[in-house]
């Protein structure tokens, strides 16, 4: 096989000095520097941003924000939940245990629900993979971020701690409302 020589690039006068590189790289550090000074004083509030006083102060997440996966009922005050187990089985680390039950009267729309709900928090990655896996619309991952405890077992989250969290949202399809 014949070797093939790659011609090396001519650089120029001024690329062999630098100059215009260091000036260059020297700018971009002097425009670093003026970034970091307006993002250390809040000029809203005129006051230095440097360090937050929590737990006065907290960040205001947004809307959209992935913190810890929580449960949610209808605007009926209706579990939304029907134990199918889905996000049981997407979840990654395995964090989420259900217990289904079934209803006993087959007058429901719904079949099943979850006689128990847990999510072990020490578990939970945050990934929202819950959240977009539940056909139902029932978990969702919610503002609540600081999860602070003395005792391991108040980290699994019981069915009663996640419609806590949850709270209501309101459905617009109401899929299992009767007709
Ligand atoms: S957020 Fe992710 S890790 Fe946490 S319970 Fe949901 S699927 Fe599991
Ligand atoms: S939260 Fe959603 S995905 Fe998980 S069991 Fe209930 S209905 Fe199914």
């Amino acid at each position: 096989m014949k070797t093939r020589i790659v011609k090396r690039p001519q650089l120029s006068v001024g690329e062999r000095i630098y100059f215009a590189t260091v000036v260059k790289g020297l700018l971009l550090t002097i425009k670093h520097f003026f970034g970091v000074c307006r993002d250390l004083f809040d000029w809203k509030n005129k006051k230095t941003a440097i360090t937050m006083q929590y737990p006065e102060e907290r960040w205001d997440f947004k809307d959209n924000f992935r913190g810890a996966p929580a449960l949610v009922m209808d605007q009926f005050g209706r579990e939304k939940c029907v134990a199918c187990q889905m996000c049981e089985f997407v979840c990654p680390p395995k964090a989420i245990t259900i217990w289904p039950a079934e209803f006993a009267t087959k007058d429901n729309n719904v079949e099943k629900f979850p006689d128990r709900f847990e999510i072990d928090m020490l578990r939970c990655i945050y990934c929202g993979f819950c959240e977009e896996a539940c056909p139902e619309e029932a978990i969702f991952l919610v503002k609540e971020a600081e999860l602070v405890h003395t005792d391991k077992k108040d980290f699994i989250h019981d069915k009663g701690k996640l419609y806590e969290m949850g709270g209501i949202r309101e459905d617009r399809i109401l899929k299992w409302q009767h007709k």
